[in-house]
């Protein structure tokens, strides 16, 4: 049975109307759940009794749940759990300009970067665009406020759960739907060219970052496998085609990692890489973890001058929720490993 929450708004109706039904009943339907978040059908009055005993037979509107919620000041770490009993991870976090939650695209993660505490733990399976949804709804429902933007940088690879991860970013979209515009959205991925490509030619003003890590394939070779599939020089190259075509800007996320690429040598290597790009770098202070050796770089303010003095456009991400275990598939590899 599909989920009534993986379907967009065009998608349902085509599904009441091969169904015998109008199609306007998908445009109430979406005005229960997105505008008056009434998720008990049996409150939708304005929906006959057979037509709700349609949709509970036909369609499934389970949801996932809170298992766990830390918080410090500005950051909400929530742990949920799947209807199959697996874990996901968001995180909310307060900024000046707005509330923005960072969501969960997989359960585990193939993509093996050797610091990342998701990639510990191998996919299980790719989340359905339901869950994705869900994650953002029951946030919502907690904090009894509608959040202003969204990163698909939690577990997983967004790019290796493409389809799904489109799907949920039409529905955030929808002014009808969850209504985050697309500006206020960004997908991260670690470099899967392919899915770049495919993702450019998307009609979707979505942000895209990417996690170099590295300024060359040496290093990135050695912390990231990707790059043994999507050298560095492809995917820079991958970038320049992607900016030429949207006219958009990239993010290039720099984990700060001591002794592996932090040193100023690097940061003149990656301004080189990059010099004309329409880019800007964000490095991202490394989030220490008890299971991996690789420890936080203390260069990271020599590492940013250095870029600036190169003309780069470069900030540091500010930390949030360390001491909650917001970072990275934390909260989630100690469930597990209980
Ligand atoms: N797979 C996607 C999105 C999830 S990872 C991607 O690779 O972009 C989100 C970001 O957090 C990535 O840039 C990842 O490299 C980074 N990251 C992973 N573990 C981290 C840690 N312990 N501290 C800081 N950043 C980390």
């Amino acid at each position: 049975m599909n989920h009534i929450l993986n379907y967009q708004n065009n998608a349902l109706q085509e599904y009441f109307l091969n169904n015998g039904y109008k199609k306007f009943l998908a445009n109430q339907v979406f005005d229960w759940i997105y505008q008056k978040r009434q998720y008990d059908l049996n409150n939708w009055h304005n929906i006959s009794n057979e037509v709700k005993k349609f949709i509970k037979d036909n369609l499934s509107f389970e949801f996932i749940t809170i298992q766990k919620k830390q918080t410090d000041k500005l950051t909400a770490k929530y742990l949920f759990k799947l209807v199959d009993d697996n874990y996901v991870e968001a995180v909310l976090m307060h900024h000046d300009y707005g509330l923005s939650v960072c969501i969960s695209s997989q359960v585990g993660c193939n993509m093996g970067c050797k610091f990342c505490e998701s990639g510990r733990l191998k996919k299980v399976r790719n989340l359905e665009t339901y869950e994705m949804v869900e994650q953002i709804l029951l946030i919502e429902q907690d904090i009894k406020k509608r959040i202003d933007s969204i990163v698909i940088m939690g577990i997983g690879e967004p790019f290796d759960n493409y389809d799904n991860v489109m799907n949920f970013i039409r529905i955030v979209n929808d002014p009808k739907g969850i209504s985050i515009g697309a500006r206020h959205i960004t997908v991260s991925t670690c470099g899967l060219v392919p899915k770049i490509k495919q993702f450019m030619e998307e009609d979707l003003q979505v942000n895209l970052a990417i996690s170099l890590h590295a300024p060359n394939n040496e290093i990135r070779n050695m912390i990231m496998p990707v790059n043994q599939a999507y050298s560095i020089d492809i995917l820079i190259d991958t970038l320049k085609t992607y900016i030429a075509r949207t006219n958009r800007r990239v993010t290039l996320e720099y984990v700060m990692l001591y002794n592996i690429n932090d040193s100023i040598d690097c940061a003149n290597e990656l301004a080189d890489l990059i010099r004309g790009m329409n880019v800007y770098v964000n490095l991202i202070p490394y989030n220490e973890t008890s299971h991996i050796e690789f420890r936080k770089s203390p260069n990271i303010d020599a590492f940013y001058d250095q870029l600036k003095k190169r003309g780069i456009n470069v900030t540091v991400r500010r930390e949030f929720g360390s001491k909650i275990d917001a970072a990275c598939g934390q909260l989630r590899s100690k469930e597990v490993d209980k």
